[in-house]
């Protein structure tokens, strides 16, 4: 038993090393990868449930490494919040987000929104909100067309902290979405605090909702309760017709995911949301 305790540790350390090798590498591709012009966004539209119009589109970015190809946000997001990368790469994030928004209205696009994502890291700053000053301004981007998505748990860090910085934002005229909703432990009580318009039903919820019936009992709850509270609600991952009625006829007010649309490259995305509606 002793012998194998010691393998077992033996292959535990080797697994750790392993995935602090990949993190410094990461890490190491991660601060060149703004000069070097390896990140981009895309765009994943959001609609209306009841109709299917498009209300705005989701920032997504990506990052092509010249060597390893694309690198999923899954693995180098993490490592760039904990080595405090992200707060350039989400500086360059918001403005190129509200510079595309921009450019398409300029183009013809019909005004909407823009959802940018932003992590707990970024909104712990004291500067942050002259950040989302400043790329409002440097895009000529209307406030009103801007959303932050903030997640859950990032905003239960401290939740004191987080209703001052999201009211400052509110102020600006800058929406607010409760990311990854239910994932998390929010207390209800800060819920109705947060100056926040939308809440996001996290995917993992909406994935399984045809069959799995405590899946189903939390996002037709979430949606009861963000309702009461006066927030709209958005499901992310809706990938067939049938998430799309439940939800729908749950009273879901916007839905996003693979059944309309997977994130698409900015010109893919003007394309599309302007043969769907004109302004
Ligand atoms: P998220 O904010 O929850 O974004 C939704 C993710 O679900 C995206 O993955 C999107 O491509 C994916 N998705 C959308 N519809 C469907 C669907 O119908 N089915 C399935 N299976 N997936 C769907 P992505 O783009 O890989 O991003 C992953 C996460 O990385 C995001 O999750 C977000 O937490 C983070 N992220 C992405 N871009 C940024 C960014 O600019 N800044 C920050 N801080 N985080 C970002
Ligand atoms: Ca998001
Ligand atoms: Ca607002
Ligand atoms: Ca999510």
């Amino acid at each position: 038993a002793k012998a194998a305790g010691r393998n077992n540790y033996q292959f535990f350390a080797a697994d750790m090393n392993k995935a602090t090798a990949e993190r410094l590498n990461i890490e190491r591709k991660l601060r060149h990868a703004i000069a070097r012009n390896e990140l981009a966004l895309c765009f994943q539209p959001q609609f209306r449930a009841d109709s299917s119009q498009p209300t705005g589109v989701e920032a997504l970015i990506r990052w092509h490494h010249p060597t390893d190809g694309l690198i999923s946000p899954l693995r180098f997001i993490p490592v760039a919040e904990e080595t405090g990368i992200i707060v350039e790469i989400g500086e360059w994030v918001l403005l190129n987000a509200c510079r595309e928004m921009k450019h398409w209205i300029d183009a013809g696009l019909k005004p909407m929104r823009i959802a940018v994502n932003v992590s707990a890291r970024q909104l712990r700053r004291r500067d942050f909100c002259e950040t989302v000053a400043g790329a409002l301004a440097g895009s000529g981007l209307p406030a009103e067309l801007l959303e932050l998505e903030i997640t859950e748990s990032s905003v239960m860090e401290n939740p004191e902290e987080a209703i001052q910085i999201l009211e400052r934002l509110g102020r600006m005229g800058v929406s607010l979405a409760i990311d990854d909703f239910g994932t998390g432990y929010s207390s209800l009580a800060y819920l109705k605090l947060f100056p926040i318009d939308h809440l996001k039903i996290d995917r993992s919820f909406v994935a399984d909702i045809e069959h799995d019936l405590n899946d189903r009992a939390i996002a037709f709850g979430t949606i009861a309760l963000a309702h009461s509270l006066g927030l709209n609600v958005i499901a992310e991952g809706v990938e067939t017709a049938d998430q799309l009625e439940l939800l729908r006829a749950n009273g879901c007010d916007e839905v996003q995911g693979y059944l309309f649309s997977k994130p698409l490259t900015s010109a893919a995305a003007f394309a599309f949301l302007h043969a769907r509606c004109r302004s």
